[in-house]
């Protein structure tokens, strides 16, 4: 776990307890941090306080206010009762004095309290800043909005000597972030990777001396951290996503741009320029002199030897990554043997079967036309699984790989839709569902060819999410003849 004596006897309020909230109480917990935590699910506040590291021994339940003893919404944890600040936060002493290090934890739903006089609040990237209330409540009260890669950055000074990559971009981040881990795996060096990918970053042991953190940050976690200084911060690309959480496009680039923003001068940006506002920002760091790579378009490599980076996209990603591990200082054999075996990340062009001649690839990650094209321009002879619940009405951004479909089977919300979209450039069965479509490529292609799920949509209408949508293909295809 990462803790911090920063904040020590800091007020946070926490609102949100899946994984990376649940990972900051705990940190905030162990630092001796007093924290007035909710989330709206009854059963995260359940599954919270029956977590380890807070054991029955020590969990205090004592009624607060006029709740009843022992009821979630008023269940006192921690140790230190009768302090000032236990006091000022309206807390019921608790019967066990602390063991040093150790704060002092109360649900309370954040709607009915006041925000002020508590030294953040800590949201989960999950959270609109730009619609909810909670947000509005915060500013109105002068309280800094955190999330828990800030939290992260203030800890870094109490960390044994150590760097951090932070990456961002609309489309393969994830796929960078893992591949540049495994480089500097593949050099010997400790490593580890957190943000929104992998386990919670608070709740990780911290690196050795010498070790490398490396962060996939979305627009989202940028917009709640505010002192990360990256030793090296990559951009991979800009494209339109997520505008539900912005005022317009511009402001979502001027997201990722706080990257850099964050950073010292003298620390390496990576910055991909194959869309404009991508250029633009690493315009903006001209001043940066050898201490900016630009990666452009047009750049030609030999990728027949990195198995699980295939396609163009994945040429953006891997020169991000070597570019990366560059300024890592990371020897070239390390660089070429970990593109070599590394492996890639389920859901991302990722063969699960070959059946009878045919491959089948599942990239239920592709959520967004831009994500999808690049899969169908990293294959040939495609039988195209597509649809869901559309973040787009045009496929435009596809079109480009249309020449290597040879039939598209639409499925989900999107289907009758996307079905009429592609009428007269492929031929198109609308299937309605993940199986049906499954087994209607499955008997059309032929050997040598490709059956790929890469849906351009997000999932939610028939998933859980973009793995149960990907794990429900691999059964299919697992089911067939
Ligand atoms: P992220 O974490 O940013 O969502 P992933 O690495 O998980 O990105 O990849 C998500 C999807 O985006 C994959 O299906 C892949 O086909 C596509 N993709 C990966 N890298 C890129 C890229 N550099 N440009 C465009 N699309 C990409």
């Amino acid at each position: 776990m990462i803790t911090s004596e920063l904040w020590r006897g800091k007020r946070f309020a926490v609102l949100g307890l899946a994984r990376s909230g649940a990972a900051t109480v705990r940190a905030l917990l162990a630092s001796g941090a007093e924290v007035v935590a909710w989330d709206s699910d009854a059963g995260r506040r359940e599954a919270f306080s029956q977590a380890p590291p807070l054991q029955e021994r020590q969990v205090n339940r004592a009624p607060h206010g006029s709740g009843q003893a022992g009821s979630l919404t008023d269940l006192t944890l921690g140790w230190g009762g009768g302090s000032p600040q236990v006091q000022r936060l309206g807390m019921a002493p608790t019967p066990n004095p602390s063991p040093e290090g150790e704060g002092l934890l109360r649900f309370t739903d954040l709607d009915t309290i006041d925000l002020s006089g508590f030294d953040a609040l800590v949201l989960s990237p999950g959270v609109p800043l730009n619609t909810h209330p909670i947000a509005a409540k915060a500013r109105a009260a002068g309280v800094p909005i955190i999330g828990d890669i800030e939290l992260f950055a203030q800890a870094r000074a109490e960390l044994p000597p150590h760097k951090v990559v932070g990456i961002t971009g609309t489309n393969g981040k994830s796929t960078t972030t893992a591949l540049i881990k495994h480089i500097i795996e593949t050099a010997g060096m400790p490593t580890l990777m957190g943000g929104n990918i992998g386990l919670p970053i608070l709740e990780q042991a911290p690196l050795a001396e010498g070790g490398v953190y490396v962060l996939e940050l979305s627009s989202y976690q940028i917009d709640l951290t505010q002192t990360l200084d990256c030793d090296v911060a990559v951009l991979l690309n800009i494209t339109p996503d997520h505008l539900d959480r912005y005022d317009g496009f511009d402001a979502y680039a001027a997201s990722k741009a706080r990257l850099f923003a964050m950073q010292t001068r003298q620390h390496d940006a990576i910055v991909s320029i194959f869309d404009a506002p991508s250029a633009a920002i690493a315009r903006s760091l001209s001043a940066r002199a050898e201490h900016l790579t630009k990666i452009a378009p047009g750049f030609c490599m030999d990728q027949s030897r990195w198995l699980s980076l295939q396609g163009p996209h994945n040429a953006q990603n891997a020169l991000a990554a070597i570019n990366a591990c560059e300024a890592l200082g990371i020897p070239n054999a390390a660089i070429d043997a970990g593109l070599e075996s590394f492996t890639g990340l389920p859901h991302r062009m990722e063969t699960v079967a070959t059946k009878h001649g045919v491959r089948f690839v599942n990239d239920s990650k592709a959520t967004n036309p831009e994500s999808a094209a690049p899969a169908l321009a990293a294959f040939d002879g495609i039988h195209w699984i597509l649809g869901g619940q559309s973040k787009s009405a045009s496929l435009d951004a596809c079109r480009p790989g249309f020449g290597h479909v040879r039939a598209a089977y639409t499925i989900g919300a999107a289907g009758v839709q996307f079905a009429d979209l592609l009428t007269g450039a492929m031929p198109v069965s609308y299937c309605e569902t993940l199986d049906r479509a499954v087994m209607a490529a499955a008997m059309a292609a032929q050997p040598g060819e490709t059956v790929l799920l890469s849906p351009a949509c997000a999932s939610f209408d028939q998933f859980r999410d973009f793995e149960a949508r990907g794990d429900a293909f691999r059964a299919a295809v697992e089911a067939l003849p």
